[in-house]
């Protein structure tokens, strides 16, 4: 029966690890920031499953255009349109920022990634490097995981195509004896030294996260960002800017992009553009727009129950304008991490903006030595008491607890998992 067959299937699942997590759960139901488990329990989702659900679990806008959709057809291959495609693709062009004005789409951030590196390799066929920054992380495929910084979950051997790795500036740890602004600084002068040294002219383009996520929630400040399009125009390299994460409305913007004021050549989306369906995509410049019929289609590339979604989960968000909820609700909760932060000595820095909030632990404020054990503990403490948050502990990108919610979350639901958190914080440290 289904139950045996549940067992039976825990040990047959090749990511678990033997013996399976005792702290993972089996989710059979959500709604808005809550889910529930096999068990009958509610949890606060403060992960919106892996920060992809910026709508909130289960809205009937996104929910009735799927089910229209899977009632109609549910696949043409790419080479044929459908209504919500021609839709999307327009409303995608009027929100996108800069001068971005032609869109493709995909299924996975990591291809949306791929789709990008292609795009700006057809655009500078001479070129043999892509440049991408220290602790940056743009995906699961080989060729994004080798885009990566070697993250401890990557390391599978010497699969490394011409991956030029530059240094990025440290706010929160820099270099011995300079402020953050000063490895700013420091840094450019380094990436510019490193691209003067041998590669001019043979590297196609620069991809970073304009807020890393993966690699640790690492801020730059706004100069970082200018010398980096400086350095792109002098050295010919295309400007990706991966936005998977930090885009439709996450950092309290539509578009991280917006709120650093940055001039991307190529953007990558994805996560909360499908309203919990698989959907991603890449959005460029006219100029760079080179693809030809054929180059980079997938099966599945234009799924049409994922562009479905997309369009409602798109003017959703737009309609309920969810960026503001997005900032006024990181704005609240920044407010009161800061003031745990006074009582808390494991919370080393808050790091926002928007629902983009992370918190990093240290064992020691001069120091900041990750607290990896007690991250984990804080992370399972508050599981038990019904609030999942994101955690990330490597003892090389640091202890985050991580807190990025659906953006419709409500004030209680946020302000119920802070004294969650505020309890659990304090049973880890006593
Ligand atoms: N880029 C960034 C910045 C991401 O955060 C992620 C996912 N965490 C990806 C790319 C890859 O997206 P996916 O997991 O959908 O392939």
């Amino acid at each position: 029966d289904a139950a045996d067959l549940q067992l039976l299937g825990k040990e047959a699942l090749l990511h678990e690890p033997p013996g399976g997590d005792p702290e993972k759960l089996t989710l059979v139901r959500a709604q808005g920031s809550l889910v529930w488990d096999d068990q009958g329990n509610e949890y606060l989702d403060c992960t919106a499953q892996a920060w992809s659900n910026n709508l909130g679990a289960g809205d009937p806008r996104v929910i009735e255009a799927a089910i229209a959709q899977t009632r109609e057809l549910t696949h043409a291959r790419p080479t044929f349109h459908t209504p919500a495609l021609l839709e999307l693709a327009a409303l995608m062009v009027s929100i996108a920022p800069g001068q971005l004005n032609r869109v493709g789409f995909t299924l996975h951030g990591s291809m949306a990634v791929e789709m990008a590196l292609k795009l700006a390799l057809r655009n500078r066929p001479d070129a043999e490097h892509v440049a991408v920054l220290h602790d940056g992380y743009h995906g699961r495929s080989i060729t994004t995981m080798a885009a990566s910084w070697p993250h401890p979950q990557n390391a599978f051997g010497r699969l490394q195509p011409h991956f030029l790795r530059l240094p990025r500036p440290d706010l929160y740890r820099p270099r011995l004896g300079s402020t953050g602004e000063e490895d700013t600084e420091r840094t450019l002068a380094v990436v510019r030294d490193i691209l003067e040294k041998g590669t001019e002219g043979s590297v196609a383009a620069l991809i970073y996260e304009p807020l890393q996520g993966n690699g640790g929630h690492n801020e730059f400040s706004p100069r970082w960002h200018q010398g980096i399009r400086e350095l792109c125009d002098e050295f010919g390299m295309l400007l990706i800017i991966d936005e998977v994460q930090t885009g439709l409305g996450r950092t309290g913007k539509m578009w991280a992009s917006e709120y650093y004021d940055l001039d991307p050549d190529i953007l990558v989306f994805g996560k909360g553009v499908g309203g919990g369906f698989p959907l991603a995509g890449v959005l460029t410049k006219q100029e760079y727009a080179k693809f030809q019929a054929g180059d980079d289609q997938l099966t599945f590339g234009q799924f049409p129950i994922s562009i479905a979604a997309g369009l409602a989960a798109v003017s959703a968000i737009i309609e309920d304008d969810l960026p503001a909820r997005a900032a006024e609700h990181g704005h609240y909760a920044t407010e009161r991490l800061r003031e745990m932060q006074t009582r808390h000595p494991l919370i080393g820095e808050v790091r926002s903006p928007g629902l983009m909030v992370s918190l990093e632990l240290v064992r020691d404020h001069v120091t900041k030595e990750p607290a990896t054990t007690e991250a984990h503990e804080v992370f399972v403490r508050a599981q038990r008491k019904g609030v999942i948050f994101g955690e990330s502990r490597y003892a090389s990108l640091g202890s985050l607890i991580k807190i990025k919610p659906p953006l419709d979350i409500t004030r209680d639901q946020l302000s119920h998992a802070l004294d969650v958190l505020d309890e659990v914080l304090t049973d880890v440290e006593t």
